[in-house]
């Protein structure tokens, strides 16, 4: 049974779906069968993998809120283990339109449960909010993923998240656990990063993994060739860097309660 890790922050331009990418990417590298769910209106983690939005038919829309099978949707990517439930623009009315449907949040979940077992990794990259689209995501989640970018008011807006994951275990799925933060886009010429580090570091103690992401010029330019860094430039700080997440990632257990 797949791991489930949602990667969030209401934050736009952290590295959530950056890291997704990634993440995911390398995971299946390592010898993992990965899926990689995009649930951004966006769809940048959908072109991220090469997948081309126009050419999608169905997406993670019609799993939300037509009740199509999940199974039906996804569809394999050029690297080997990865799969992916893309996102289209279709999905911006998902939102809305979700609010009267019975069981809202747990549709996600749903479909989810119904092809986990066919991977060891479910990766999802939630929207730049809290709204439906990321309950739903936490709600199908083993464990959520924060990344938090090396900047000024790197913790601002982290209580809301966090304030968000405590109502979600209270009501919505009582098993869900942080799986790490992930410091993001750190430009180690500045002393502000290491402040940060420090600061990230005396707030949520061993949950910071050791792999900190640079800022790197390869990891901006790998979405518009629709690669992962891995494939893009595998030689890269980037691709390296990912890598050592993805085994950080594998180390803390394949299953729920498997942390050490
Ligand atoms: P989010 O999904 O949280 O909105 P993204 O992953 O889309 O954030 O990142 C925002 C922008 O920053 C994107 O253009 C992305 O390519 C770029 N970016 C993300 N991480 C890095 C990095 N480590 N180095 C350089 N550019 C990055
Ligand atoms: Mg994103």
């Amino acid at each position: 049974m797949g791991k489930v890790i949602a990667i969030a922050n209401q934050k736009g331009g952290v590295g959530k779906t950056t890291s997704s990418v990634n993440l995911s990417a390398c995971l299946a590298f390592l010898g993992n069968k990965v899926l990689l769910v995009d649930i951004d209106p966006q769809g940048n983690a959908t072109s991220g993998v090469g997948v081309n939005k126009a050419d999608v038919e169905n997406c993670v829309y019609n799993v939300l809120v037509e009740d199509m099978e999940a199974e039906k949707v996804l569809v394999s990517t050029a690297v080997d283990n990865l799969d992916v439930i893309p996102a289209t623009i279709q999905l911006a009315g998902a939102e809305i339109e979700l609010v009267p449907t019975i069981s809202r949040e747990v549709r996600l979940k749903k479909a989810i449960d119904s092809v986990k077992d066919n991977y060891d990794y479910v990766i999802i990259d939630c929207p730049p909010s809290l709204g439906l689209l990321t309950l739903n995501s936490l709600t199908a989640a083993d464990t959520v993923l924060i990344p938090v970018q090396c900047e000024y008011y790197a913790l601002e807006g982290l209580s809301q998240l966090l304030n968000t994951i405590r109502l979600v275990q209270k009501h919505l799925n009582k098993h869900l656990m942080i799986e790490g933060v992930l410091l993001t886009m750190l430009d180690a010429r500045t002393n502000l990063g290491i402040q940060v580090i420090e600061e990230v570091k005396k707030y949520f103690q061993d949950k910071v993994y050791q792999s900190i992401i640079p800022r790197n010029v390869r990891l901006g330019e790998a979405p518009s060739y629709g690669q992962p860094i891995i494939i893009y430039d595998p030689k890269s700080r980037g691709a390296e860097v990912y890598l050592d997440l993805a085994k950080e990632v594998m180390a803390h257990g394949q299953r729920v309660g498997e942390r050490s």
